[in-house]
């Protein structure tokens, strides 16, 4: 899985804070500096009144000015699964890898037993793993080879299949009904802050499958990266609330 930051708002920290004056401000933000703008907020540079302002919005839930900055990642290699799950946020806009026009007919059903084109749960070779809603703890060596064995097998049946009926000439968009839900996909997907945090609150949380949560954790990490003050704030602060919906 590879997750990249596509394109986002410049300055997203200045803008939040803009948006947060215009609430309380006498004049219009749209004719004054940020500096001007800033003014009356705690901190002895420009620096540190955006993290007294921002930490300020944040404890109080005051979360709109938040949707103003928006950010879009490009993502590679997740499984339909995962796709199936994100998805599901409405205040995200999604392009998704489509698998009516991209047919799988190249690829060597030898790579796909090897790792390739299907997501492979860590649950099919490591035996110390534990799920979610999973019945005992640990397994033994053998038990979990044998599960490697089946899954490996099944996925690339799968790919033959589907790469058969291809050769068959069923349509692409009819021959993927053989595929596994594992099958790898890309996505490009866009939201604005105060939506990345509450997918965040519900995708990085210890009750989501590992998939989610480990592609949500690089989301977290570039957002960092975009928008420091608030998503650092949010890592010390916010992350590990349970499912928050609103302010
Ligand atoms: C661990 C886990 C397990 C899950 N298991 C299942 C499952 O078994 N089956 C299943 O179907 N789903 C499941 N889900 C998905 C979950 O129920 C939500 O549908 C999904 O996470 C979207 O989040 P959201 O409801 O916060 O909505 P979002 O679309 O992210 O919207 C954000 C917020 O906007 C508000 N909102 C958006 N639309 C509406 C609306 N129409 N009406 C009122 N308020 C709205 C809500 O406050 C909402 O929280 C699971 C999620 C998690 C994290």
């Amino acid at each position: 899985m590879k997750v990249e930051l596509l394109a986002a708002t410049d300055d997203p920290e200045e803008l939040i804070c803009t948006a947060a004056r215009n609430d309380y401000y006498a004049d219009f933000v749209g004719e004054e500096s940020f500096e001007t703008v800033m003014e009356s907020i705690d901190g002895d540079d420009i620096e540190a009144k955006k993290e007294t302002l921002i930490g300020h919005l944040l404890s109080h839930g005051h979360f709109g000015p938040f949707e103003h900055p928006q950010v879009t990642f490009a993502v590679k290699g997740i499984s339909r699964s995962c796709m199936a799950q994100i998805t599901r946020h409405r205040h995200v806009s999604f392009d998704v890898q489509s698998m009516r026009y991209v047919a799988f007919d190249d690829v060597d059903p030898e790579d796909v037993r090897e790792g390739e084109m299907v997501v492979t749960p860590p649950s099919a070779s490591d035996p110390d793993w534990i799920g979610r809603n999973q019945k005992g703890g640990a397994v033994d060596e053998e038990t979990v080879a044998e599960r490697e064995e089946i899954f490996r097998e099944s996925v690339t049946r799968s790919v033959e299949d589907y790469q058969r009926l291809l050769d068959l000439g069923m349509p692409p968009e009819d021959a993927r009904f053989v595929l596994p839900i594992g099958t790898e996909v890309n996505m490009v997907m866009s939201m604005n802050a105060r939506m990345l945090m509450h997918v965040a609150d519900m995708r990085a949380a210890a009750d989501s499958q590992w998939e989610i949560r480990e592609m949500t954790e690089k989301v977290l990490d570039l957002a960092a990266e975009w928008c420091p003050i608030t998503f650092d704030y949010y890592e010390q602060n916010m992350k590990n609330r349970k499912n928050r919906l609103a302010p």
